[in-house]
């Protein structure tokens, strides 16, 4: 039958760990931990959510560390950056794409499956002079919670 969630989170683990060696990053006790947190957490985290997950573990960790320790991680292709309708962008350890849904009100972030939005092929090399690497499909709305209280 299945794999439990930890031997799946260990096989992604190993699988970033690798893409992190091939790349030449080094996997530092920050970085390790950092994508140890992502791969648990399944919401999208901010990097503010991030950070507080990990400043008791971790001494003399800043916000900046992390958010550049993110950054690195986006352009190795590990994580996936996510900007929604608030300001503040999130993570998700998930690389394989797929959609998000972004509450206008709370803005916690979802995935989401959506008929009809399947993953359209697009040119590597545009026109433009662009390389296209990803694009990457956010839908806004209000989320069951926030629908509730604003009925109230
Ligand atoms: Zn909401
Ligand atoms: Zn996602």
């Amino acid at each position: 039958m299945g794999k439990n969630d930890q031997t799946i989170n260990s096989e992604k683990i190993q699988r970033m760990e690798d893409i992190c060696r091939a790349r030449g990053l080094s996997l530092t006790h920050q970085r390790l931990a950092l994508l140890h947190s992502l791969i648990e957490r399944t919401d999208h985290p901010t990097t503010d959510q991030l950070f507080d997950d990990l400043k008791e573990s971790i001494q003399g960790l800043s916000r900046t560390t992390v958010y550049r320790i993110l950054e690195t991680f986006v352009r190795a292709g590990l994580v996936v950056k996510i900007s929604s309708p608030q300001a503040k962008a999130r993570f998700d350890a998930n690389t394989s794409r797929h959609h998000h849904v972004s509450c206008l009100q709370c803005g916690q972030v979802a995935d989401l499956e959506v008929s009809g939005f399947d993953l359209p092929s697009f040119p590597k090399n545009h026109p433009s002079g662009f390389q296209l690497y990803d694009y990457a499909i956010t839908f806004s709305g209000l989320c069951l919670r926030c629908q509730h209280s604003s009925n109230q």
